[in-house]
């Protein structure tokens, strides 16, 4: 099939059997990845295996993008409109594949093999971007600022969870590290000529404690203690914590930092210790969700007898580099079901569900629902055009 007469539900249709031929390889690369967790930053293996797929299926291949070596663009078609389709594969410590981001790898990757179809019909380009560090560094961030999406007209990633959904909220967030610098003497013989930089941390966690219940909705500052001393009859002379903060948007982000600040400001007037903080230079913007975008997605996964759950706030709530994305590019960042909602992301279930027989399926429907809303934008300038207006819109 596949000329120009064929209408879109059979492009469509052949784009659905087109996933299904694969079926057996990408199962194999998603669990070739998932029993090989690599950190961020480290995942050689999987943007290796990554590659030598999109490769040998006619994808043009540029490894170590935006500096980072683990990073990767395959591409097929150079002409416009581009669609990225983003690829993420790093593991958590410990614990493995508890984001299943084994899944978003081959779906993508499945996706960009199936959408050939509709650049050789269409024309434009499909890319498939391996971004790396998703989870702890936000890989994309740096990928955005040396310019790797330039060009790009649309971005979308498809996330295993616990329901179907065709949006994701998240929010911005940025790290702190905190230290305090006291003073140590005999805890029982000279305990007044001490500086206690553990009492300093206990002070500014209760100082937050006490500004948590002033923020707006949404907003969140959750931290934990690194160092606290080393025996109980000295005192700590040095603390050190580690915190994120979050919050709707990137201004009241701003205002957040400022009030945590005080909180760790105030402990050191208090106890006469001295603090040290440095927040991260990698700043997860919120998500930017394109609405007509997600509802050509939406309708492509439930053509595949999925159902779109109705949009809860809070929900399977963090923040993510796509974010960052989003906010440069018209984006999604859907969710597909591949394990019931009292299983949570992060947990040893998850690892379990990222590699079961529907965690297969949700990877085949997600690359399949991708590669689908593919052609509906490169085959209809139209809806392209929607998708744009409506981003170009909410930026003035
Ligand atoms: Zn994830
Ligand atoms: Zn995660």
């Amino acid at each position: 099939m596949a000329d120009k007469s064929s209408t879109k539900a059979e492009f469509k249709a052949e784009i659905s059997r087109r996933v299904d031929e694969q079926r057996q390889t990408l199962i194999e690369l998603s669990l070739n990845i998932h029993d090989n967790p690599e950190l961020g930053f480290t995942e050689e293996k999987a943007s290796g295996w990554l590659t030598s797929y999109l490769a040998e299926n006619g994808f043009q291949i540029e490894k170590g993008i935006g500096g980072l070596p683990t990073a990767f663009k395959a591409a097929y078609g150079s002409s416009k409109p581009a669609i990225a389709l983003l690829a993420e594969y790093d593991a958590l410590p410990e614990i493995g594949h508890a984001c299943g981001h084994n899944i978003i790898a081959a779906s993508a990757a499945g996706a960009a093999v199936a959408s050939k179809l509709i650049v050789d019909n269409f024309g434009g380009a499909v890319t498939v971007f391996g971004t790396p560090a998703e989870e702890l560094f936000g890989g994309k961030v740096s990928m955005l600022q040396a310019g790797a999406f330039n060009g790009v007209d649309v971005a979308m990633i498809v996330h295993p969870g616990v329901r179907d959904t065709a949006t994701n909220e998240a929010l911005a967030c940025i790290g702190l590290d905190v230290q305090f610098f006291g003073k140590a003497v005999h805890a029982a013989a000279y305990p007044e000529q001490g500086i206690n930089a553990l009492e300093a941390m206990i002070l500014a966690f209760n100082a937050i404690n006490s500004l948590r219940q002033h923020i707006k909705d949404r907003a969140r500052i959750h931290g934990i203690i690194t160092h606290g001393g080393e025996v109980a009859n000295v005192v700590p002379a040095y603390s050190a914590a580690s915190f994120f903060v979050r919050a709707q948007d990137n201004i009241y982000l701003d205002d957040l930092k400022q009030k945590v600040l005080k909180c760790f400001e105030g402990a050191a007037l208090a106890t006469g210790a001295r603090l040290e903080y440095k927040w991260a230079d990698i700043v997860y913007a919120p998500m930017k969700n394109n609405l007509v975008l997600a509802q050509l997605f939406a309708q492509n996964l439930e053509s595949l007898g999925r159902t779109i759950a109705p949009f809860e706030p809070y929900f399977d709530f963090g923040s993510t580099d796509v974010g960052n994305v989003s906010q440069a590019i018209p984006a999604i960042h859907p969710s597909v079901a591949i394990v019931s909602p009292n299983v949570m992301l992060h947990s040893a279930d998850f690892v379990l569900a990222a590699a079961s027989e529907s965690g297969h399926k949700g990877l085949l429907d997600a690359a399949k629902a991708l590669a689908m809303t593919v052609a509906d934008l490169l085959s209809e300038p139209e809806a392209l055009a929607r998708v744009k207006d409506e981003f170009f819109r909410q930026l003035h």
